[in-house]
């Protein structure tokens, strides 16, 4: 058996490229400061259109080789932010991207969006029971901004939950993940550095974005919870950097485009609304830690073969003996009441 450290944070991504965008300086600070944190991508991002023209073949109308080539740009995102473990759900290529709402790929046999939710959340259960987080994060149910892969990777992470939870479910121990997150971004802060955009790099891309654009944006009373991660700042725009097809990052400052050319601010104070466990934070006030509040006293227990960092081990490996008798005297007990 293997000690996981006492704080344990899960992420649930549709495609590479997610979590550096919206949890790149969360990510960073809590593996800096020798927290688990895993991250559960959904798909390769097989349906991305690709930036840089030398890469345009890899696309899936032409040699449909960007999902191993994304493979690639997230372990380099990872190595940026300090997070060794990273798996993608089912293992790599289980379940493909379903491409934007409303085309053909959303259909095709194998896209996530056509997978029934508790057949994709099975191996998202596994992973739950093996690392036992205290804390997930993943998008709202509108997936941030109406992707279906991103709003099936809500649902099933969701549906996760639940199941990770009910003693009857599967195999293996229990866990009841204390606290849950929706990814979020400030509308009010959005627009400022909207602005900032337009006084300071106005020509760092063909156009602008809109503030609605950027996934996730509601108004402040909403968010309950504001990392800052101005110190993960350069990680962050790192691992950004590292997803070569999928971003472009400004030489001018603090912005960024994906592949439809519209520069929108690369934000480093990373917001979050709690939607399930206790805030650790005072009635009205915004948490600056995601565990604030969760008892951390004791250290986990896994496997060893479920704490590797092998960078495309799916979890099946990690997971098949991952429910000894021994799981249950790990801390999902203590940090289950979330407070
Ligand atoms: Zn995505």
């Amino acid at each position: 058996m293997k000690d996981l450290p006492a704080r344990r944070l899960l992420l649930v991504h549709a495609h590479p490229d997610d979590e550096s965008i919206n949890n790149g300086a969360t990510m960073a600070r809590y593996a800096a400061e020798g927290a688990h944190v895993t991250l559960v991508t959904c798909t390769l991002g097989e349906e991305g259109e690709v930036i840089p023209p030398a890469l345009a073949h890899l696309a899936a109308d032409r040699d449909d080789t960007l999902g191993p080539h994304r493979v690639g740009e997230l372990a380099a995102a990872m190595k940026e932010l300090g997070v060794t473990d990273h798996r993608f759900l089912g293992g790599p290529g289980r379940f493909r991207d379903s491409g934007m709402m409303g085309t053909e790929q959303n259909e095709r046999p194998g896209a996530f969006w056509s997978t029934p939710v508790d057949e994709a959340a099975a191996p998202l259960v596994e992973i739950i029971r093996e690392i036992r987080p205290q804390i997930l994060v993943t998008y709202d149910p509108d997936g941030g901004y109406g992707h279906p892969d991103h709003i099936q990777a809500h649902r099933v992470a969701t549906r996760a939950t639940e199941l990770a939870a009910d003693p009857a479910y599967g195999t293996g121990a229990p866990h009841t993940i204390a606290k849950v997150y929706w990814n979020r971004a400030e509308r009010s802060v959005v627009e400022e550095a909207f602005a900032h955009l337009r006084t300071t790099a106005p020509d760092a891309f063909p156009g602008i974005a809109a503030v609605d654009d950027v996934p996730g944006v509601v108004d402040g009373d909403e968010i309950t919870a504001e990392i800052d991660g101005s110190a993960y700042a350069g990680a962050k725009t790192a691992a950004m950097r590292a997803h070569a097809t999928q971003i472009a990052v400004a030489d001018e400052g603090p912005f960024f485009a994906l592949s439809n050319d519209l520069g929108q601010p690369l934000l480093t104070t990373e917001c979050y609304q709690l939607v399930r466990g206790v805030s650790g934070a005072g009635a009205g006030a915004r948490e600056d830690d995601l565990f604030a509040g969760v008892t951390e006293a004791k250290t986990a227990t896994a496997p060893e073969a479920g704490a590797g960092t092998d960078a495309v081990r799916g979890p099946a490996s990690g997971s098949a003996s991952g429910a000894g008798p021994d799981s249950v005297s790990g801390p999902a007990s203590a940090s289950g009441a979330g407070a």
